[in-house]
């Protein structure tokens, strides 16, 4: 035994060609462990290959090379004990229209051979704030609670590990934030989760430890902290009431670009600068703020530079 929830060994995906050109591997590779208890995010822009991934974990694409495992458990060899220690919410919204929310929960614990007397349809529905809606038809439910209803239904056999895939789309703040505490509640209680995204933030205030993968290649794969440390940049825009024609003295040792004549953006090292200083600058030039927006670093600055480094691409 291992202490991995799930483990791929040279994963890769080829995907037959549609229209004759050469395919591209989805997949290429992807040697990946993810260890038993995280909070796991796989983070990669449209196209990345995540889905390609989940979907190979869920049974659904069957890979062209390379070995996967969940809970020690092969996904060619030992299918069945597989399936059943994963649960999966897939990207697309496909709720059968024509059940209750609580009969599509029977439903799939009787495809998943859970027993009555462990069944907890209500307990799952409660928890994400469907238990009001357990006999409704699933067609008069909105796309975030048809979205909880999948969360919901890849729980009812008490996976040890809970796949998400891109859970947000379409999912108002409220309820994502009650989707959240629900996910985090079950990590808390020593799910295994995995959860794929294409933005930065949401990987960031969630997961321990972040994969990001790019055209079907694993780029890294470490301590969420130790990834923000690299990525030690952030973008201040300073709007003053002063009209500027070039940069003032004060501010010119740190990275500055005039946008307009009353917009100044500032590019920083969290690490190494913090944004008082720069604000301090901004005073001792005489100018006022009247307007003031930090961003951290984008995904896509993320992959520019780790890409640069490992292949050149
Ligand atoms: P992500 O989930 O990161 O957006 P996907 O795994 O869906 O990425 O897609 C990875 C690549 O594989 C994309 O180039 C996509 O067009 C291609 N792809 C995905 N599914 C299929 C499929 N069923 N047939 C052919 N190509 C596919
Ligand atoms: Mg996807």
């Amino acid at each position: 035994m291992t202490d991995n929830a799930v483990q791929t060994i040279n994963l890769s995906k080829i995907y037959a060609s549609v229209n004759g050109a050469s395919p591209k591997p989805a997949l290429d590779k992807i040697s990946l462990n993810i260890p038993r208890g995280s909070f796991f995010g796989l983070l990669g822009p449209n196209g990345a290959g995540k889905s390609t991934l989940i979907n190979i974990l869920a049974g659904l694409v069957i890979p062209t090379s390379g070995e996967a495992r969940i809970w020690d458990y092969d996904i060619e060899t030992d299918m069945r004990a597989a399936r059943r220690s994963i649960g999966i919410v897939p990207q697309e919204l496909n709720v059968d229209p024509f059940f209750t929310p609580r009969e599509s929960l029977e439903l799939q614990a009787g495809l998943y051979g859970v027993p009555a007397s462990a069944r907890r349809s209500d307990e799952i529905l409660e928890a994400v704030g469907l238990l009001d809606k357990a006999d409704a038809y699933a067609r008069t439910l909105s796309g975030g609670m048809r979205r909880r209803m999948l969360v919901a239904k890849a729980m009812v056999h008490s996976p040890p590990v809970l796949v998400l895939d891109e859970p947000t789309a379409g999912v108002d703040v409220n309820l994502r934030r009650q989707l959240w505490s629900y996910v985090r509640h079950l990590n808390e209680q020593g799910t295994t989760v995995l959860l794929t995204t294409h933005y930065l933030e949401e990987a960031e205030q969630l997961c321990d430890t972040i994969a990001i993968i790019d055209h079907g290649k694993l780029i890294t794969c470490e301590a969420t902290e130790s990834l923000l440390r690299k990525l030690d940049a952030k973008e201040m825009t300073v709007t003053v009431s002063e009209d500027l024609s070039f940069i003032p003295e004060t501010l010119k040792h740190f990275n500055v670009e005039l946008k307009s004549n009353q917009r100044l953006r500032i590019c920083y090292p969290p690490s190494k600068t913090n944004s008082g200083e720069i604000l301090g600058a901004i005073a001792e030039a005489g100018l006022s703020v009247t307007d003031l927006v930090t961003k951290e670093a984008e995904l896509e600055d993320i992959f520019l530079s780790l890409t640069s480094t490992s292949d050149g691409r």
